[in-house]
């Protein structure tokens, strides 16, 4: 049902690392279309997913609409391990067919009337196409230039059309997303992220399924001696957050009683560290039991006392599984812009009541010794809190 000179709309992704990835490849690029298609499941259409040599292109159903393609386009660009995402046509594979769909894309469009400069800009992944990349730059250029009147522009033109010979098809484009980069989620394995309602989390938690990691998240709550507001925040970041990879689940753990008896112990300078231990140690019993193989924290070296190095020592002492700390050398600034990139910056600048703040000392240890914390975590009996915290978790589902 092709009603112009165009032919169908279709999605073209470029893969990232994916394909360096040799003898994995096959692996990773598995991975990556099934975490596509899940990722399209909510449109309920029926689309057509092809692995091309370092390019994927999802076919749409004939008819389907310019707007839901772009809606295509706009929640693929989302999904880790692609570094770009065009919405395409789809044209017979014919150098006049080629060049009327070109015409055809320029039409209507604002630039376009202003006289913006130009380039095409052709690809052959199939080699027996009658004309060579540069006669196709050519014939196609030469062709918008008289119709359009358009300056050609190869250095620095401010619109590209992008032509790519595929094996059975040629896609023809103009502009395109950027994708996440990195590497599809899951190839890397599982991981349990610590979600505050901070800033810093949710970008650690991103950086970490960027590398291929599907995470779940753990909240602390303030539980009974704070309001649940707390477990809604880190709700909506989870959600926020869910785009990447699908499937979250949030896991809350009420903390507030166990604050109390760190507090009562009486060690006010440790309490924040012996606070952030006693997490760690929980962590790692739901990591055991959710399989997964690695924490994951938002620390950054120096931003709070309880971040210096010291400190973040006596936390890597606290349990055996690795702690993964991707912010570990970016500033706070860095981390805010990519905040407000990936849509968590605004949810975490939301009021709330952190559980942390129960436990504020006026002044905190920078330089917290492993046996003060270990005596603390004697009188507490820390590893059977820690085994009954992990008892008391309770499941947040991520709905659409
Ligand atoms: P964030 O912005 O992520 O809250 P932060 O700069 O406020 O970080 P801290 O409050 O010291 O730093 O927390 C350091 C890390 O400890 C957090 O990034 C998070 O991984 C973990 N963490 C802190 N509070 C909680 C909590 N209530 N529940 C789960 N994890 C927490
Ligand atoms: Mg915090």
């Amino acid at each position: 049902m092709t009603m112009s000179a165009l032919g169908e709309p279709c999605v073209l992704l470029k893969l990232g690392e994916v394909v360096l990835k040799g003898d994995n490849r096959e692996l990773f690029e598995r991975q990556l279309q099934s975490n596509i298609k899940a990722a399209l499941k909510g449109f309920g259409l029926k689309l057509d997913v092809r692995q091309r040599h370092g390019v994927i292109a999802i076919f749409l159903p004939d008819g389907t609409g310019v707007e839901v393609a772009d809606e295509v386009a706009r929640r693929v660009a989302c999904v880790p391990g692609l570094v770009w995402v065009h919405r395409a046509w789809r044209v017979e594979k014919d150098p006049g067919a080629v060049t009327k769909a070109a015409i055809e894309l320029l039409a209507d469009r604002e630039d376009v009337r202003r006289g913006v400069s130009f380039a095409v800009r052709s690809r052959r992944r199939d080699k027996r196409f009658p004309l060579t990349s540069m006669q196709l730059d050519r014939t196609v250029g030469g062709e918008i230039n008289d119709i359009y009147g358009l300056p050609v522009d190869l250095k620095n033109p401010g619109l590209v059309v992008s032509i790519e010979v595929d094996r059975d098809e040629v896609f023809v484009f103009t502009g395109g997303l950027p994708g996440q980069g990195g590497l599809p989620v899951g190839v890397s394995g599982r991981g349990l992220v610590l979600m505050s309602g901070g800033i810093d989390s949710p970008v650690a938690a991103y950086r970490m399924m960027r590398r291929g990691l599907r995470v779940d998240f753990l909240h602390f709550s303030g539980i009974p001696f704070t309001t649940s507001e707390s477990i809604y925040k880190a709700y909506a970041l989870v959600r926020a957050l869910d785009r990447f990879q699908g499937r979250s689940r949030l896991w809350v753990v009420p903390f507030g009683k166990a604050q109390q008896s760190i507090k009562a112990s009486g060690q006010d300078r440790l309490a924040v560290i012996a606070q952030r231990r006693l997490m760690l140690k929980t962590g790692e019993e739901v990591a055991r039991r959710l399989r997964a193989g690695a924490l994951i924290t938002g620390d950054s070296l120096g931003q709070v006392s309880s971040q210096t190095l010291q400190n973040i020592t006596a936390q890597d002492d606290a349990v055996d599984m690795p702690i993964l700390r991707p912010l570990i050398g970016l500033d706070k600034t860095e981390i805010m812009a990519e905040a407000r990139r990936i849509g968590t910056l605004e949810i975490s600048e939301l009021p709330d009541e952190d559980c942390c703040t129960l436990l504020a000392p006026r002044r905190a240890e920078t330089a917290a010794k492993i046996a003060d914390l270990k005596q603390i975590e004697r009188r507490l009996d820390a590893e059977e809190l820690a085994v009954q915290l992990a008892g008391s978790l309770q499941e947040y589902k991520i709905e659409d």
